[in-house]
């Protein structure tokens, strides 16, 4: 079902998030999982994690679909639950970020932050896998972590008079090939166990 994606300043999106409990689980995980897809295709988005519609749990989801602007793209749909990053790299690169949370505002900004992440999570069914990648996945994990950890991209802003309109980012950045270039995907590796 379409949720409601909360606006920064919600003060849903402060409240602390608990790990979901495999043996007693808070909610229908398959339902959850199924509402953050389901808004996360209608809002345009590539990734949403579960303080965003209200529900304060440790759980993200990301689907990357390949187009023209973003190559080796993972399309798959990916649900990470309580996940941990074990891994990230000293290697940094700057990516222009928007959140489904700052939609009304439709604001866009430049946000440094690791190359390269591994996290380590659950799968819908309980299953342990770790993930190593980089490029616009690794940028779309760590941003997703940290609305679980109640951060929004927006604090992270280092000079706030490079934030742009989404107009100004899909004319001019998204099309650019530095731009391109850090978001291209060339490693992702994913062990279970
Ligand atoms: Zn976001």
């Amino acid at each position: 079902m379409i949720k409601k994606v909360l606006q920064i300043g919600d003060p849903q999106l402060d409240v602390k998030c608990e790990r979901f409990d495999f043996n007693k689980p808070q909610v229908d995980l398959t339902v959850l999982v199924k509402d953050l897809e389901d808004t996360m295709l209608d809002a345009g988005l590539i990734g949403i994690a579960a303080p965003q519609i209200g529900v304060s749990i440790k759980i993200f989801i990301t689907k990357i679909a390949g187009n023209k602007n973003r190559k080796s793209a993972d399309s798959a749909l990916r649900v990470y639950v309580n996940p941990k990053i074990n891994y990230q790299s000293k290697e940094s690169c700057e990516i222009y970020e928007g959140c489904g949370s700052v939609a009304e505002a439709k604001l866009f900004a430049p946000v440094v932050r690791s190359k390269v992440v591994e996290v380590e999570a659950y799968d819908v069914k309980g299953d342990r896998f770790t993930l190593k990648c980089d490029g616009i996945l690794a940028r779309l994990i760590i941003h997703e972590y940290d609305h679980l950890r109640n951060v929004e991209f927006v604090d992270l802003i280092e000079d706030p008079s490079r934030i742009i309109s989404q107009e100004a980012y899909i004319r001019d950045i998204k099309p650019a090939k530095w731009h391109k270039d850090n978001c291209e995907v060339k490693l992702l590796e994913i062990s279970y166990g």
